[in-house]
């Protein structure tokens, strides 16, 4: 099944590719529908609907960011109404800001975020995690060395939360999880996300890929 816009053809997401699980979010989208690209430049930016950052390392993603002059020009593409999402790292970045450090960010959702929040016992889990926006059948969530959120604004959507800490979370068209759905077979989120791409492009709000 393909992810269609009635105005013009399949929806394209991009992938963030300058450290991280590139790879398994891109096969990810192609299984949910979508046409999923690599972003490593600003070209690249320019030809997606919608941008996923993945799970890495947020400390160097945000160096690498900030080398490859990519920062604003997402800033300011998310606020023009193109969706993204952060997975794990990608959920780091676009915090307002992380908890007991001075980590820069994309200040993209109103949420304070703690880094490897889960501990060193829980690195790596798979956890059936209930997530009511994607039906009754709870998600395999797989954990690694994942952030939680400390604190989110009046104006976020909390969808998920595990030990009584939100590990899902919407604002807008800035969708954030804790976990890695790109490297679960379920697909789920992924859907739910393309169908956020598809209908803001739809709405035309942030599909003017000159905005970049
Ligand atoms: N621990 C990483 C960080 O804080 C995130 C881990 C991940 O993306 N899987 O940047």
């Amino acid at each position: 099944m393909a992810i269609k816009s009635s105005k013009d053809g399949r929806v394209v997401a991009g992938v963030l590719a300058l450290q991280g699980d590139v790879v398994e979010h891109i096969a990810a989208l192609r299984r949910a529908g979508a046409e999923a690209i690599a972003v490593k430049n600003r070209a690249d930016l320019d030809r997606v609907d919608g941008l996923v950052i993945p799970g890495g390392e947020s400390t160097t993603v945000m160096k690498l960011l900030a080398r490859f002059e990519m920062g604003e020009p997402i800033v300011r593409r998310v606020r023009a109404g193109m969706p993204l999402w952060g997975t794990c790292m990608g959920m780091i970045v676009v915090a307002h800001d992380v908890v007991e450090m001075q980590q820069p960010t994309l200040d993209l959702i109103d949420i304070s975020v703690r880094r490897n929040a889960f501990g060193r016992q829980n690195d790596s889990a798979e956890v059936d995690l209930p997530i009511p926006a994607l039906g009754e059948a709870p998600f395999p969530a797989i954990f690694i060395r994942a952030p939680w959120i400390e604190r989110a604004g009046a104006d976020v959507q909390l969808l998920a939360e595990r030990n009584g800490h939100g590990v899902m979370v919407r604002q807008g068209n800035v969708l954030g999880t804790s976990f890695h759905p790109e490297l679960s077979a379920d697909a789920r989120v992924h859907a739910y996300f393309l169908e956020m791409v598809a209908e803001a492009r739809e709405a035309h709000v942030g599909n003017d890929r000159n905005v970049a």
